[in-house]
């Protein structure tokens, strides 16, 4: 039998919705797989096209109680796609052009009680940004016990570097005194022009250790930059009805380093803060200004559609709205909250009441945020590990395989996905 014509495999793929170029591809790689018959040709066209749907972005339920889930986009967003022009750069009480760092910086300055704030694509270039428009070509100290490396390559030598600033090494791995830091302030070859404080985020030093704090560091003739990472607001959670869950205990926040003594904080937008993927510089004006007027601000700058999602989030956090944020919404649901949820889920996916067992268990921030911290927490163990099968559902499951079996912590699955969770399981077990 001669091979189907290329456009007529690639039409006969139609009913994925894929567009039609991806369909030739996918058509072209069954045809030029060797020694199969036209059936199986369409078989495999068929598989090249749903693997190339698989590959694009989408939508996928976060069973795993990670709340910040590094390979799910840390926090869970909302977007509304509607096709509009912003007032991105127009000042609209002048009529003239304005600044992008107006509407949401304005927000996030009071947020933390700053007199500025910009925002850029992530932490990572808010850190390069500050070290390279306050500090290139002179030193900046940090402790030895701060040279951090968060996950996908942050590391601070190497930040430091990139930024032009030399690296001035301070104190030992366990313990750093404010001494140390006064004492290379006082060494005139290291040209010491700014102080930086790195969170500890994804790991601790426990032990014979001592650190110095921002409201010590603040008596030093430098400026303190508080890269505190993890995007807490303000440590009083004004937004929870409860307060500040017991999880978060220690846990630096931005308004706090600001008062004091930081000159500057940065963190991410899609850690705690809940937001987009952003980088937040918020302090004393004359540095955040210095910050923004540095041609790599240019080159770091978010746009509206990171803006306007981090808005939206700024305005709950000041309408002390917890409930709006979904990352918040998630993070203080009890195991009371999840419990029911689990029971039903179990009673409608069909699958033999022995095989899956509502269940306690604890979820994490993740994100690389408060290391071991876990959170009390509910949801379904299956028997059998089913994460292939769940993962190949539409929208996709992502699980935790603990000992063979398959766990889901409902913490992170939005109530609305229950259904799609209950169609999963029934397909997958
Ligand atoms: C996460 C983190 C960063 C990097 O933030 P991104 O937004 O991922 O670029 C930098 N510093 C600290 C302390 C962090 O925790």
């Amino acid at each position: 039998m001669r091979p189907p014509s290329v456009d007529a495999l690639a039409r006969s793929l139609a009913d994925t919705g894929l567009p039609h170029p991806l369909l030739v591809d996918a058509a072209r790689k069954a045809i030029a797989d060797a020694n199969t018959d036209a059936a199986g040709i369409e078989e495999r066209a068929r598989r090249y096209a749903l693997a190339a749907q698989r590959a694009m972005l989408g939508p996928v339920i976060n069973a795993t109680g990670v709340l910040l889930h590094t390979n799910l986009g840390r926090a869970p967003l909302a977007s509304n796609a509607e096709a509009a022009y912003t007032n991105l750069e127009l000042n609209l009480t002048l009529g003239k052009r304005g600044s992008r760092h107006a509407h949401v910086g304005t927000l996030l300055a009071r947020l933390c009680d700053a007199e500025e704030a910009i925002v850029v694509n992530n932490c990572a270039g808010a850190v390069l940004l500050v070290l390279a428009a306050l500090a290139s070509g002179r030193g900046v100290a940090v402790s030895r016990g701060e040279l951090v490396e968060i996950g996908g390559g942050f590391r601070v030598p190497e930040v430091m570097t990139q930024s032009g600033a030399h690296l001035v090494e301070v104190g030992t791995t366990n313990r750093t005194r404010l001494s140390d830091f006064a004492g290379v302030l006082q060494q005139p070859n290291a040209n010491v022009v700014l102080a930086l404080k790195v969170h500890q985020s994804n790991y601790r030093i426990v032990g014979f250790t001592e650190h110095v704090v921002v409201s010590e560091m603040a008596s030093l003739d430098v400026p303190v930059v508080a890269d505190i990472g993890s995007g807490l607001v303000d440590a009083a959670c004004g937004w929870l009805d409860g307060g500040p869950p017991l999880w978060l205990a220690g846990e630096p926040a931005a308004k706090q380093s600001l008062a004091e003594g930081a000159a500057l904080v940065t963190f991410s937008g899609d850690k705690l803060f809940g937001g987009p993927q952003a980088g937040i510089i918020a302090g004393r004006a004359s540095l955040v200004r210095q910050c923004a007027n540095h041609p790599l601000a240019r080159a770091l700058r978010p746009g509206s559609l990171v803006l306007s999602a981090l808005q939206q989030v700024a305005l709950a956090y000041l309408n002390r709205n917890g409930q709006a944020i979904h990352f918040w919404r998630m993070a203080s649901l009890g195991p009371q909250d999840l419990e029911p949820r689990a029971r039903a889920i179990a009673a409608h996916a069909s699958v033999p009441p022995k095989l899956v067992v509502p269940t306690e268990m604890a979820s994490v921030p993740g994100g690389g945020t408060l290391p071991g911290v876990e959170i009390p927490s509910y949801g379904l163990v299956l028997e059998g590990d089913h994460a292939t099968r769940l993962r190949a559902h539409t929208p996709p499951v992502i699980v935790t395989v603990r000992d063979g079996h398959t766990w889901l912590d409902l913490r992170t699955v939005a109530p609305h996905e229950d259904d799609q969770l209950v169609q999963a399981l029934r397909a997958a077990v």
